[in-house]
């Protein structure tokens, strides 16, 4: 089999690098004077770079290889289809076999009535769909006006104009503005924002603004409401057992539609197929993108439920699509990994092995001195960093200066453990086996000593 090889030395590559490669989200003149980690290899749930360490993947690349690295038949079935059909498209009355039976299998493994694909190229593109769909929904139903979609602040729905416009991410609306017609509400994050009150009472409050808001925008101009069942980029941030069943009346009482963001959350990321059977919640439309295909190619989607596809399908043409929507190739590998997880078991092997076996080491680690809080769903899990527990206080440092001291330590003692403010969060390929869990427990406990050592030697262990 051919491969791309590369004999030069790392530095050289680095070099290459520092001179050509934009990264996204990141200070690249900074990284150009660090040099950047290149990955040459991967297989099960281990990386290994150009330097030949062997890397345990805690966060399954950017939430997405949940079949872990590797597989062969993926490989296989992309070769076969690129030989058999490359590429065609799926506008003008056309498809093809693979988009076809993709679409068939998740409207198999969706919760009812969630019948109907669009597909996209990523999750970001799938959320711009959903804009334009929620839209000319209402507009098909003589109801033009509603148009103001709801989100959430510190919510993450991708980085396009649109999506990024969806997330309540600051720093990203800082750079390049947001379209309009898109209002946030305040995030269900209990260890940052919920005072004095109990979990459960702050969920409830927290759910309660999406009903403040449409009173205040007026029912009649509210679209859509849009969240991710738990908070990803935003720091795994799981809302208190209230919230959910509490946004879902409210949907129901106004008649709004519900999009469930589960790019990170679907295809048994929470030990169940969608995160929206962990939560109870029946959206309209469901973003899905990443785990679709466990990140062996790029493709998304919007699945739609039934009464929603049958007004978009009742008006003419749906005036929206991406050359690569349902791509022949994305779409034979996403339904092949699909198949591999259903043979597999790989959500009950989630539900019944993995999560119960980490979820009593990572609530252990709350016995550190410096972690707060240790969250877990299925295999998506956070902890808190914090100099004071009982306060839950922040550090008097910069938000995020520990955390990123804590998730240095974790690269150096090869473990990928990201870091979202002072939140350490992790999601490892789903396929992850005990023996591994032992292990990535074992060098978290090593970079969280060493952090906590350097963060009292430079006197940041101090509450604000
Ligand atoms: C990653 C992510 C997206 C964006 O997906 P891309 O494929 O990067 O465009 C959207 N929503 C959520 C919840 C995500 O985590």
């Amino acid at each position: 089999m051919n491969k791309i090889t590369n004999h030069m030395p790392t530095a050289e590559l680095q070099a290459l690098d520092a001179a050509h490669h934009m990264h996204p989200f990141t200070d690249n003149s900074a990284l150009a004077r660090k040099g950047v980690r290149i990955m040459k290899s991967a297989k099960g749930v281990w990386l290994t770079d150009t330097e030949g360490h062997r890397i345990l993947d805690g966060m399954a690349g950017l939430w997405c290889v949940n079949i872990g690295y590797g597989r062969k038949e993926l490989a296989e079935v992309a070769a076969a289809q690129m030989q058999e059909l490359a590429y065609y498209n799926t506008f003008f009355q056309t498809t093809h076999i693979p988009a076809i039976a993709l679409a068939a299998k998740l409207a198999e493994i969706a919760p009812e009535p969630l019948n109907h694909v669009f597909f996209a190229g990523s999750g970001s593109e799938a959320n711009d769909t959903n804009i334009r769909l929620v839209r000319r929904y209402w507009d098909i139903k003589g109801q033009p006006e509603k148009r103001i979609i709801i989100a959430r602040t510190n919510g993450y729905h991708g980085s396009t104009m649109g999506a990024g416009s969806l997330g309540g991410m600051a720093g990203i609306h800082a750079h390049g503005g947001k379209i309009a017609g898109i209002v946030h509400i305040g995030e269900p994050n209990w260890w940052d924002q919920g005072g004095d009150m109990t979990p459960e009472e702050f969920g409830l409050k927290r759910a309660r603004e999406l009903e403040d808001m449409i009173l205040s925008l007026g029912v009649e101009n509210v679209a859509a409401f849009i969240g991710e069942p738990i908070q990803g980029a935003g720091g795994v941030i799981v809302p208190p057992s209230t919230y959910w069943p509490e946004i879902q009346r409210i949907v129901d009482k106004y008649g709004i539609l519900l999009i469930a963001d589960e790019v990170i959350t679907g295809f048994g990321r929470t030990g169940n197929w969608f995160g929206s059977q962990t939560f109870g919640i029946r959206p309209h439309i469901m973003t899905i993108a990443k785990g679709l295909s466990s990140g062996y190619l790029p493709i998304g989607g919007s699945i739609v439920c039934d009464e929603v596809a049958e007004v978009m399908g009742s008006k003419g043409d749906f005036n929206h699509g991406y050359t690569y929507s349902g791509h022949p190739v994305a779409a034979a590998v996403a339904l092949k990994n699909l198949e591999i997880m259903q043979d597999e078991k790989i959500v009950e092997h989630v539900r019944d092995v993995a999560h119960p076996y980490l979820l009593e080491r990572w609530q252990g680690l709350t016995e550190h001195p410096m972690v707060g809080e240790a969250k877990l769903v299925g295999l998506m899990g956070s902890i808190a960093l914090t100099p004071d527990k009982a306060r839950r206080a922040k550090f008097a440092s910069e938000t995020g200066t520990v955390g990123y001291k804590t998730r240095e330590r974790c690269f150096a003692n090869d473990l990928i453990m990201r870091h979202v403010g002072d939140r350490m969060i992790i999601s490892p390929p789903l396929i992850i086996q005990p023996e591994e869990i032992d292990e990535l427990i074992r060098r978290a406990w090593k970079s969280l000593d060493e952090a906590y050592a350097i963060v009292k030697a430079e006197g940041l262990f101090v509450a604000r």
